[in-house]
């Protein structure tokens, strides 16, 4: 079954049309995914990444090079976040919507003891900090615009402990708190301040721990199998398309009253107890 889903049968009523969007980590996995709806639904989209073949090839693929761009961007390096904006306002001319969507789920470590403080600071830097770096330069165009919506992406791992290694698990957190706090300041601009948290989807982010010669499709469906059997919901596979259906919802004007939100995408995962089942 592919992991990115169905894209929509038919053309849809456009929900992004003339809108501008910089979707961080736009090259492979979610962020692609983001970035093929948000096309479908009109927006001029610049792809930010440190991936730029891949992100290059989504360009070209989309065949639409005056309304989808790349730019090579780390999002732990505030330089390349800023220039990533001006770049896509230089483009387009503004900025409506952010998606900082660039994560690393970081190496396992079973025993706290061992634990490598360089590895902690890596998942941080991107994951937090690369999402403060967005926040904040996005800001500094939509503020004058007195309109924005940024989102980002958390996950399941804000809400409990014990689904991903502890630097993720805190960095999911922190995209949380910055989302509130962010949100708490830019009210008063109109701009909403998102995230969305998903649970497990069989992305590349999900082998990258792996040695490279074991990150198979058999490692893959592994994944998929043992994250399906833990879901809440059963029969029905998240996809990457599902959770770019959410922040499509929250870049659009139909979530214009929608902000502080961690809008959970997971089947009721977060919301029901895996220990202490009665309905089993
Ligand atoms: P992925 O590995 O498929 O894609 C991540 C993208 O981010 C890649 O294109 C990568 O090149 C880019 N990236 C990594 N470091 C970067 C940096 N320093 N600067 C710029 N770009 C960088 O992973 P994904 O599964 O698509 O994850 C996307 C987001 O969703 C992450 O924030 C992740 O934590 C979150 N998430 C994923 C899952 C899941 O199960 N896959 C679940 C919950 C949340």
């Amino acid at each position: 079954m592919s992991t990115t889903g169905n894209v929509l049968a038919s053309t849809p009523t456009p929900r992004l049309l003339g809108k501008v969007a910089l979707v961080t980590g736009g090259a492979s996995g979610i962020g692609e995914s983001i970035v093929r709806l948000f096309h479908i639904h009109g927006a001029k989209i610049c792809i930010a990444d440190v991936q730029d073949n891949l992100g290059k090839q989504i360009c070209e693929s989309l065949g639409d090079e005056a309304n989808v761009v790349f730019v090579h961007c780390d999002v732990t390096v505030e330089d390349d976040v800023s220039h990533a904006v001006n770049f896509t306002v230089g483009k387009f001319g503004t900025l409506d919507i952010i998606v900082n969507n660039a994560g690393i789920s970081g190496s396992p470590c079973p025993d706290i003891r061992d634990a490598d403080l360089s590895e902690f600071d890596k998942v941080f830097s991107i994951n937090a900090k690369g999402v403060f770096h967005g926040m904040k330069h996005s800001a500094r165009v939509m503020i004058p615009n007195k309109k924005g919506s940024i989102i980002s992406l958390s996950s399941v791992a804000s809400a409990l402990g014990g689904i991903g290694i502890h630097a993720y698990t805190g960095s999911k957190h922190a995209v949380l708190g910055l989302t509130k706090s962010v949100a708490a300041e830019l009210g008063k601009h109109s701009i909403r301040v998102n995230c969305v948290s998903p649970y497990a989807v069989a992305t590349g982010l999900a082998l990258a721990h792996l040695p490279e010669d074991q990150r198979t499709e058999d490692a893959l469906a592994g994944f998929r199998d043992f994250t399906g059997r833990m879901a809440n919901l059963q029969g029905v596979e998240l996809t990457t398309h599902d959770i770019a259906n959410a922040v499509l919802f929250l870049a659009s004007d139909e979530a214009r009253y929608i902000s502080g939100e961690n809008f959970m995408v997971d089947g009721g995962f977060t919301s029901v107890n895996h220990s202490l089942q009665v309905f089993k």
